[in-house]
């Protein structure tokens, strides 16, 4: 279990550490006898931060300065305790997922009571999310182990920290030098009735094992068999929680698209029949579903599915040479999910060195601390930090260097509206033309359709589309055909980036598409390289217009959406020509 001891600088952390590893005897033989004998060499009083700081070897250094362990155990576990006086380093590490802490423990000096920084690092608590802590008052010999004092800021300090939402698991009167209530009971305080340090330690609830968390697997990537006659896939990736066997029911999110494990593949190894976490593997699937990297993978079966959406709030620890501000574009690496995203609001940032806090502030300056609200451009699923490390963690990277780490605290709800509220809002707001529909077919002879070919880049779409518009035209079909390109380089002039706004352009496409349907035509579009999801997207905002997708040359739809295939040498007009037949236009 990992704990860190925080506190204003000579509270008396460093000896409280000392004094716990002495007095549960961490400390190696003859080390506490060739401190004091060094002291009384060079005529220094004995500390028992000297204990610490020569099993950390700094002794020279005085204070510590960088983020460091020590470890301990008591009779009931194993701790690993993090001395954390340089807060930029343990804020980075935190934040960052190097070091993570499962419970903290305060130090508040009795004599001198709360300072201004006592109630900052209560508040660092609170923004690490770390939700388990205890205050320990010490030098309580030098407050004469008054219970007065001690209820006092015991008083002060509950009331602010409840403030805050950090609710400690004990408040402790402990004096680290004396070694009153550190390991063992004080004699000079009887009129506590608590818990020692170590028994408040003991006390502290462990993190689950990782193995029997939910099951979540980011999707590193998609393989294909390319043996002979094998078209299986392989779902890639590491458990980061979890486990799995095979047969068990998978969902992947944000896509909700669902199957059940077939096998576990190992490369160079015999075929397992499940699989816990920490481990690189992949699977293969009973049912072919379309998923993309980036996805989480889940069971069916455990309740805790992670949260799907544009927008979470999180604590972003920020590094970045540039301040971070909101609205500018960053990238954002959430597991193996990569999208571009924005901070929408700053609400409260902590300098990270003061640890001062601002709630006035619109921008983020370098190893500062904010809570911020974030909005990706794509739906990406994740989880809080609290309910797992792999995918409630994201870098942001600005100009091609990681900038700042992040933790989430949880969806916020401001988000942008997906999809369906999107295509619900616009069939709200839409003025009808005055013309009835039935009224256009009767002019026209036939319903509103869409003809949609799509397929790998420069494979003859455009000129059997062409083509297609031409037969179509001739026979009587109010038939117009249009390109991707054609709303990419107009509608879409504001966003170019094809690849980053690709969701975009492709719910643009779909809105022109759906109006010239509105306007009663039949409608004959190409676009590249779509998938499962872009299909299922444009249906969804076409809604209520017949659909034929056809796909020219390779099929790499691994779900049943293709309603036709054509060989991709096939001559445009032979081409349109089974289009047409499958639409019943021509017979043969
Ligand atoms: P840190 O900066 O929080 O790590 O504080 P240190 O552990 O270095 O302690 C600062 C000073 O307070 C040192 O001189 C310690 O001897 C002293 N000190 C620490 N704990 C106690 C205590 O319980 N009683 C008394 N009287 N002095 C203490």
């Amino acid at each position: 279990m990992n704990i860190v001891f925080v506190g204003h600088v000579d509270h008396g952390k460093s000896t409280l550490l000392g004094r716990l590893l002495h007095d549960t005897g961490n400390i190696p033989k003859g080390k506490l006898e060739e401190i004091k004998e060094r002291c009384r060499k060079n005529s220094k009083a004995f500390e028992y931060a000297f204990l610490l700081d020569a099993l950390k070897d700094e002794q020279s250094q005085g204070i510590t300065i960088d983020t460091a362990r020590c470890f301990f155990t008591s009779k009931k576990r194993d701790y690993i305790l993090i001395d954390a006086p340089g807060h930029i380093d343990f804020l980075k590490n935190m934040v960052s997922g190097a070091a993570r802490a499962d419970a903290a423990v305060l130090v508040i000096d009795a004599h001198e009571g709360i300072q201004e920084n006592s109630k900052r690092h209560g508040y660092l608590l609170s923004m690490l999310g770390i939700k388990q802590a205890a205050v320990c008052v010490n030098k309580m010999d030098m407050a004469k182990y008054s219970e007065k004092k001690f209820e006092d800021i015991k008083k002060e300090f509950s009331a602010f920290l409840s403030k805050i939402d950090v609710k400690p698991k004990a408040f402790i009167p402990v004096s680290a030098r004396e070694g009153d209530n550190v390991a063992n009971r004080s004699k000079k305080m009887n009129w506590y009735k608590g818990m020692t340090l170590l028994q408040t330690l003991d006390s502290f609830i462990e993190a689950k094992k990782l193995d029997k968390k939910p099951f979540r697997m980011p999707v590193q990537d998609i393989y294909k068999f390319t043996d002979l006659g094998d078209d299986r896939r392989l779902i890639a990736g590491r458990i980061e929680e979890g486990s799995v066997s095979a047969g068990d029911d998978i969902i992947f999110y944000p896509s909700l698209k669902r199957s059940k494990i077939k096998s576990i593949e190992m490369f160079n190894s015999p075929e397992m029949k499940s699989f816990g976490s920490g481990l690189s593997t992949s699977f293969t699937l009973t049912k072919e579903v379309y998923v993309q990297p980036g996805e989480i993978m889940c069971k069916t079966k455990e309740k805790s599915a992670p949260q799907c959406g544009h927008a979470f709030h999180a604590n972003i620890f920020w590094m970045g040479k540039e301040p971070l501000v909101a609205n500018k574009e960053y990238k954002l690496k959430l597991g193996t999910a990569k999208t571009y995203a924005k901070v929408k609001s700053v609400n409260r940032v902590l300098d990270a060195s003061s640890l001062k806090v601002n709630v006035a502030k619109l921008q983020v300056d370098r190893h500062e601390v904010a809570e911020c609200t974030i909005e990706t451009i794509r739906p990406i699923a994740f989880d809080a930090i609290s309910d797992c490390e792999a995918t409630g963690r994201f870098v942001l990277v600005d100009s091609y260097e990681i900038a700042g780490g992040g933790i989430i605290t949880g969806a916020s709800k401001n988000g942008r509206p997906e999809l369906k509220e999107k295509v619900q809002m616009r069939d709200i707001k839409w003025v009808k033309s005055g013309i009835k529909a039935s009224k256009r077919l009767a002019k026209y002879g036939h319903k509103p359709q869409l003809i949609l070919i799509t397929g790998k880049r420069n494979e003859n779409k455009i000129r059997i589309a062409r083509k297609l518009e031409e037969l179509l035209s001739n026979k009587g079909y109010p038939a117009y055909y249009i390109g991707i390109r054609s709303v990419i380089y107009g509608v879409d002039s504001d966003i170019r980036s094809a690849e980053r706004y690709r969701e975009e352009h492709l719910r643009r496409f779909a809105e022109v598409l759906n109006i010239l349907l509105d306007a009663g035509l039949t409608v004959i579009a190409t676009a590249s390289d779509l998938h499962e999801d872009d299909i299922e997207k444009i249906k969804t905002i076409i809604e209520i217009h017949k659909i034929t997708v056809a796909l020219v040359g390779d099929n790499y739809f691994v779900e049943n959406l293709v309603d036709l295939e054509i060989p991709k040498d096939r001559e445009p007009i032979d081409a349109a020509r089974t289009i047409l037949k499958y639409n019943n236009v021509i017979k043969k």
